[in-house]
């Protein structure tokens, strides 16, 4: 007998190994210093192997945890205070955002972080100026991380209208400095647990010369570039006045597309733009929640998928989506489309779950360790119950019906059990590694302080939901 640390039993085990959800029924799963080292009949797994810990999954589905490839976790402590309305990120977050301290911030990726973890994303695809808090919370817990430090030389005040951004060179370097430091201080630490990215914000947020180095800088470390791309009008006057061009092409002039590139949104790249980053061998991230309440748009995912392209999803942040839960993004995924489209067969139930678990780790560059289970990678799986209203009944003749609940029907309180390489963060529905309502109430506290400084500012925008509070609608 092989003595080894965790054996997870199931009856329904979905590897998403293959073209499909590499379904397997009544198997186990066995898990040893982290890495998945072998998986087999569970009769058979129990004649050759004994366990510290053993996970009983017979009444659960059993899948690798999902990847949220694009996040703001500092801005959970502001969920709620920036959807309904025209100008998002001026109108609604920066009273705000301006009125967070650092710490506010940390408060809000703890609370984020938390939320998603709870609703089975194990891998935190953060992006954030400030973000060493959120860092050492991923860190502390134990979920993975792949975090893509901000840069940008464009200070952060309220614009008017299509006010050309201010360039400032200081702030630039502070951003870029900041993010070479946690790259030297978190990449790879803990057994590749976390990754490091480098997130310059947008084409339009830095000036030219910072924008190269990036690059530069990002190749020389062998990391990604993970950025906002395509964003909208916004985006396309600030580049136009300053370059001519859009972002895509001005991008790809400059040698920035590669497969080391992640695109963020790309919500109104024209079909030709497209067709450059799929050629280049950059994936994408689609964010349905946050751009269907902040632009009333459904992203391009489905040319880019037609075109040979790679899509990870994203919850993006909590003002403006207003969660995050990755089981709530593969039902946008495919509701959104089908009704683009007028469509019922687009964007199947099994086409989002591949997104958010095999797929989504291969946009970012982790498929090799994480995004299906398999002999040799790293452990994060999680278990969702069946055994709820949500999820029952179960089918499984004359079809399996448990991946279209999953994505249709689940809310995220079905997920049980969460690992990360190995290590059990929450188990049947206890966290182990955290603590809820310290999180929660250190959240509240923040946010008590910011309503109070952000009134000014906010009664002086006067917008959509400073008049919705006067009218009685919040
Ligand atoms: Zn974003």
């Amino acid at each position: 007998m092989r003595k080894v640390d965790l054996i997870i039993k199931t009856k329904h085990l979905y590897t998403m190994k293959g073209e499909g959800v590499g379904y397997q029924q009544d198997k186990s799963i066995v898990i040893d210093r982290g890495i998945i080292t072998a998986i087999g009949n569970s009769d058979h797994i129990a004649q050759e192997y004994t366990a510290d810990k053993y996970i009983d999954a017979t009444d659960k589905m059993v899948l690798p945890g999902f990847v949220d490839a694009h996040m703001h976790t500092g801005h959970g402590v502001l969920r709620g205070v920036a959807q309904d309305i025209n100008r998002w990120m001026f109108e609604g977050m920066a009273p705000f955002e301006l009125a967070r301290s650092s710490e506010a911030k940390t408060a809000g990726s703890e609370l984020a972080i938390t939320e998603a973890i709870m609703n089975g994303t194990t891998t935190i695809g953060d992006d954030s100026s400030d973000i060493r808090g959120s860092l050492e919370y991923i860190d502390k817990v134990g979920v993975r991380g792949n975090v893509s430090v901000r840069v940008r030389s464009a200070l952060i005040k309220p614009y008017k209208g299509d006010e050309l951004y201010t360039f400032d060179k200081n702030y630039g370097e502070q951003t870029l400095n900041e993010a070479l430091t946690l790259f030297d201080d978190f990449n790879n630490r803990d057994n590749e647990r976390i990754k490091i990215r480098f997130g310059p914000q947008g084409a339009d947020f830095l000036d030219l010369d910072l924008l190269k180095r990036v690059k530069e800088l990002a190749r020389e470390r062998h990391t990604t570039i993970h950025m906002h791309l395509a964003q909208g009008a916004r985006e396309h006057a600030q580049m136009m006045q300053r370059y001519g061009m859009r972002a895509i092409p001005l991008l790809s002039k400059l040698g920035y597309l590669d497969k080391d590139f992640i695109g963020i949104h790309l919500t109104d790249a024209t079909d030709e733009e497209i067709q450059t980053v799929v050629d280049s061998g950059a994936s994408m991230v689609f964010c349905p929640n946050s751009l269907g309440v902040i632009g009333g748009a459904v992203p391009p995912a489905v040319k880019f998928l037609e075109d040979g392209g790679c899509v990870g999803l994203g919850s993006d942040q909590a003002p403006g989506n207003n969660s995050h839960n990755i089981i709530s993004e593969m039902k946008a995924t495919s509701v959104f489309n089908k009704i683009k489209y007028k469509s019922s067969t687009i964007m199947p139930a099994w086409k989002c779950l591949r997104m958010a678990t095999i797929e989504g780790a291969r946009a970012i560059g982790i498929d090799k360790l994480v995004g299906s289970i398999e002999v040799g990678k790293h452990a994060d799986i999680i278990c969702v119950d069946l055994n709820t209203p949500s999820m029952a009944p179960v089918y499984t003749t004359p079809m399996r019906n448990m991946v279209p609940n999953l994505i249709y029907s689940a809310r995220g309180n079905e997920v049980a059990t969460v690992i990360v390489d190995g290590r059990i963060l929450m188990e049947e529905h206890v966290p182990v590694t955290f603590n809820v309502q310290e999180v929660v109430s250190n959240a509240q506290h923040h946010a008590d302080i910011i309503g109070e400084k952000a009134a000014p500012l906010f009664n002086e925008i006067h917008g959509m939901n400073a008049i919705y509070m006067e009218e009685d609608k919040l």
